[in-house]
């Protein structure tokens, strides 16, 4: 088994999620890098942690489904033998964006399946992995990371499905937390604002606009690294006394203002 802490983190062959698999590498993590298309990214991402010298993995998988979860976690655990830090941060946005009154039971399934139902049954499967590595002495303790959204309290009429799976997240930290505080697995959501990505591309000019008028205190578009080193040090001994909590990585657009 490595003595090293290894972290699973879904979504990591672009945007965010590649940041915070970088990030954690760079800060002493073995890292299982998920994709669900982009297989070569993920693979290159992966060689470039290799070249630096560390430990990485390319792990392929669709959050959404039963089986592909389970698969992630065993070639998790056949890669590295242990895993100490979930990160739930594969997501999609509302396919085609379109207002409420044309939403589609398809749309919701798929986002909902996969920004929701998918990251609770991937941290259940963690969980009782983490139990049992614990249970046995393998590590002394677990960490779950889950990846929201502004969009969980801050509304857009064009991606109902999007915001009520996101708004979700905040209570399936909650519960997860109050359950696994006794299992020694502390659990957080994290909140990113307004984020450049590939999610957030196709909306840049409108977003260059907002911030430019205030949209957040702090004047600037987010990088995906700031949520990276939000997500190591949640999962760092800086957070040991606290579980279940929202850390917001939005420039401060939480603030209600006058
Ligand atoms: P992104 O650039 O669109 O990247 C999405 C990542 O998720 C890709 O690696 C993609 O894999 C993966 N993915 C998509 N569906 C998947 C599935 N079913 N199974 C496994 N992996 C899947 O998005 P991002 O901006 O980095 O967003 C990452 C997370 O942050 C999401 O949960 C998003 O909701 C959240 N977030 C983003 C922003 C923002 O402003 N960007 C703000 C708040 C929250 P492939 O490359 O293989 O397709």
């Amino acid at each position: 088994m490595l003595e090293q802490p290894i972290a699973l983190i879904t979504g990591a062959s672009r945007g965010i999620g590649e940041a915070i698999a970088v990030h954690l590498a760079n800060h002493g993590y073995g890292v299982a890098v998920n994709y669900v298309h982009s297989r070569e990214a993920a693979e290159e991402i992966v060689k470039q942690i290799r070249d630096s010298g560390g430990q990485a993995v390319a792990i392929g998988g669709d959050v959404g489904v039963t089986a592909d979860r389970a698969a992630m976690m065993a070639q998790t655990m056949d890669s590295f033998g242990r895993i100490d830090l979930l990160v739930n941060n594969a997501g999609i946005t509302s396919p085609g964006r379109k207002d409420l009154l044309e939403a589609t039971e398809e749309n919701w399934d798929l986002v909902l399946g996969t920004n929701l139902k998918g990251a609770f049954f991937l941290a259940q499967l963690a969980a009782r992995e983490m139990i049992s590595l614990i249970e046995a002495g393998s590590i002394e303790r677990g960490t779950i990371v889950n990846v929201s959204s502004i969009s969980a309290y801050a509304v857009s009429t064009n991606r109902v499905d999007y915001c009520i799976a996101k708004a979700g997240m905040q209570t399936m930290t909650w519960l997860l937390a109050s359950r696994l505080a006794e299992e020694k697995i502390r659990v957080y959501e994290i909140c990113p604002g307004v984020i450049a990505s590939d999610m957030t591309a196709p909306v840049k000019e409108k977003y260059d606009r907002l911030i430019e008028e205030g949209l957040s205190p702090i004047k600037r578009w987010g990088q995906p690294e700031d949520v990276a080193k939000a997500v190591a040090a949640v999962a760092s001994d800086a957070f040991a006394f606290s579980t279940g909590d929202r850390i917001n990585i939005d420039g401060g657009f939480h603030i209600r203002r006058l």
